[in-house]
């Protein structure tokens, strides 16, 4: 599974661009990053894109998506549906998005040939969305609901979304069940509310050494020890570890050779 952040950016930063990240061109999860230029930049289509999966409803998250469903629904005159994937409100959020953005006339032309189905998802859901198996727990950030997520590939390699989130236990949660854990990291020195920070972290670290860490959602670039660290159009690809099979024992080794 290939890893494409779109934005590495927090909110207010001038480090990248907001939050966005493709998986395998065919997932978005959060469009706060102008994906309908990045993805073509990366050599990928926003035709191939099926679903968009959303953490929370904040602007730098969420914003660039009325542009890359214009995108995709207006340039084309039969565009494939897309799909959509969220907390509770999803798929209204997005339609008011929609309609603030472009008025009712784009607004009904793009719902029309979009279609936009929604998967509705909260703390446990356990969901196909794209293809990929998608688990959701619930974060805790200043609004709500917001949701980080763990996706597997038919492999079973899976790459953990934290959204915007403070350490808490649905966010440990998703680390647990990640290989690579794409983890906000808003602050270098010192707590930043309903956030992350360096120190918090580190701690995720440190309690899931068998999982690697890709900080990004940052208000500066800097080196992290340990861990990678986003930039816009960055790659990375991400394979399941081979599962380990236990030596039979000795007796049962023995039979196998005489018979
Ligand atoms: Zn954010």
């Amino acid at each position: 599974m290939r890893l494409l952040v779109l934005g590495c950016g927090s909110a207010f930063s001038d480090t990248g661009h907001n939050a966005g990240y493709a998986l395998d061109g065919r997932l978005l999860v959060d469009c706060g990053a102008p994906a309908h230029m990045l993805l073509p930049r990366a050599g990928l289509a926003v035709d191939d894109v099926e679903a968009v999966l959303l953490t929370h409803f904040h602007a730098d998250h969420t914003f660039m998506l009325p542009l890359l469903l214009g995108a995709r629904g207006l340039s084309r005159a039969s565009p494939a549906p897309l799909h959509l994937a969220g907390p509770p409100g999803t798929r209204e959020y997005v339609l008011r998005l929609l309609l603030t953005g472009y008025g009712r006339h784009l607004h009904d032309l793009i719902l029309e040939r979009l279609g936009l189905e929604c998967t509705t998802l909260q703390d446990g859901s356990d969901e196909r969305v794209a293809g990929y198996r998608v688990r959701a727990n619930a974060v805790v950030h200043s609004t709500g609901p917001s949701l980080s997520y763990a996706v597997s590939d038919h492999d079973g390699a899976t790459v953990g979304f934290s959204g915007d989130s403070s350490l808490c236990a649905g966010l440990r949660r998703t680390v647990a069940l990640s290989h690579l854990m794409v983890c906000e990291c808003t602050g270098w020195d010192g707590p930043v509310p309903s956030h992350l920070w360096r120190e918090e972290v580190e701690r995720l670290m440190a309690e899931n050494p068998d999982s690697r860490f890709l900080v990004s959602h940052l208000q500066e670039r800097r080196t992290f020890p340990g861990a990678l660290v986003a930039h816009d159009l960055l790659a990375v690809d991400v394979e399941a570890p081979p599962r380990v099979v236990p030596e039979p024992p000795a007796s049962l080794r023995a039979a196998v050779v005489e018979s």
